[in-house]
């Protein structure tokens, strides 16, 4: 049983919490929000930044505030979460601790080639790894009905052990036993994210000068087609694990190919720059020239792999 500053839920001082303890590397704006999910569900927290100011109303808030990474890393019991800028400022941080026997969890964004390095290292110094990709910003923590939600691979025993205190900022998806998954689910999907982006920037540039058009209006029927024709990637997916590229394609790529004409004529008419397309459509073309018009979009990933 720890000792726990309870102003926050509502019971009075000097009560005790049976929760996880936590120690948090990491006040910016998200290591903040994961402070205070962690403070709102009971859970003693210890807190570390390199700016110190930034603790300052977290320790009114029932956090204790420690002066270096040694120290917070040193008195840990439960898990050490780092939540930093980057990976050069992980290692920077994790430089003077001494992190045998600690359970390590990395939630800063990493590719999968860091996360495996980081792990390979707190393995050396006897410490269990965890990795997680944080698919939410701040405002989403401690808010379960947003979505959001952390991605996390690695030491699978210490994601059982630490489930509790690791599901109070956000749901948790544990994605495999190799440290790099959670990053390379997490780059995967901002990667996917980045090309929905560039899609509806191009439209809105279609039916900006549209005298009339309501852009509010336009963001409805874009959020509502999105959303309609996201069910796609489930057709890829299947097509993808058997093999069969042809089987059950719903628009051929034939079809998709021809129809990108009208999209490039389109927007040379409304005077946009039709960048942000033609490299997809350049390799629809061209998986139909070698003669796979007959399939869905499957193919393409191949196309692309094998750049
Ligand atoms: P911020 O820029 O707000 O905070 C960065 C944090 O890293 C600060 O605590 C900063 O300390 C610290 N830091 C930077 N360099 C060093 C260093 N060399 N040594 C010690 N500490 C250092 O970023 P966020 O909090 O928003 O993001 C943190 C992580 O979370 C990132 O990896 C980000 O990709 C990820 N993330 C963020 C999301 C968001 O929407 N914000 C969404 C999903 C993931 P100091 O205060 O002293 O500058």
């Amino acid at each position: 049983m720890v000792r726990v500053h309870s102003s926050l839920i509502g019971m009075d001082t000097h009560t005790t919490s049976s929760r996880t303890p936590v120690t948090l590397l990491g006040l910016g704006d998200m290591g903040t929000a994961l402070a205070r999910a962690w403070l709102l569900a009971g859970h003693p927290l210890t807190v570390w930044n390199r700016s110190p100011q930034k603790a300052g109303p977290l320790a009114g808030e029932g956090a204790r505030v420690v002066a270096t990474p040694a120290e917070a890393v040193a008195s840990a019991t439960g898990p050490v979460v780092l939540c930093l800028l980057d990976d050069a400022s992980v290692e920077e941080v994790l430089r003077a601790t001494d992190v045998n026997g600690k359970d390590v969890v990395n939630l800063t964004t990493s590719t999968p080639a860091e996360a495996r390095r980081r792990a390979r290292w707190a393995e050396e110094r006897g410490a269990r790894f965890l990795d997680g990709g944080i698919m939410a910003v701040p405002s989403m923590i401690g808010r379960p009905e947003t979505g959001g939600y952390i991605l996390y691979s690695g030491d699978r025993a210490l994601f059982e052990s630490h489930r509790e205190a690791l599901e109070a900022p956000a749901g948790v998806k544990f994605v495999g036993e190799d440290p790099g998954h959670a990053a390379l689910h997490d780059i995967a999907l901002l990667s996917a994210m980045t090309g929905m982006f560039a899609g509806i920037t191009h439209a809105f540039a279609l039916v900006r000068p549209e005298k009339g058009l309501d852009p509010a209006g336009f963001a409805t029927l874009l959020t509502e087609w999105l959303g309609a024709m996201s069910g796609m990637t489930h057709e890829m997916a299947a097509q993808l694990a058997s093999g069969a590229y042809t089987q059950g394609v719903t628009s051929s790529l034939a079809m998709m190919a021809a129809g990108n004409e009208a999209l490039l004529a389109t927007a040379e008419n409304q005077s946009v720059d039709p960048r942000l397309l033609t490299p997809f459509m350049e390799l629809m073309r061209r998986r139909v020239a070698q003669g796979h018009g007959n399939e869905g979009l499957a193919g393409t990933v191949d196309l692309l792999r094998s750049e």
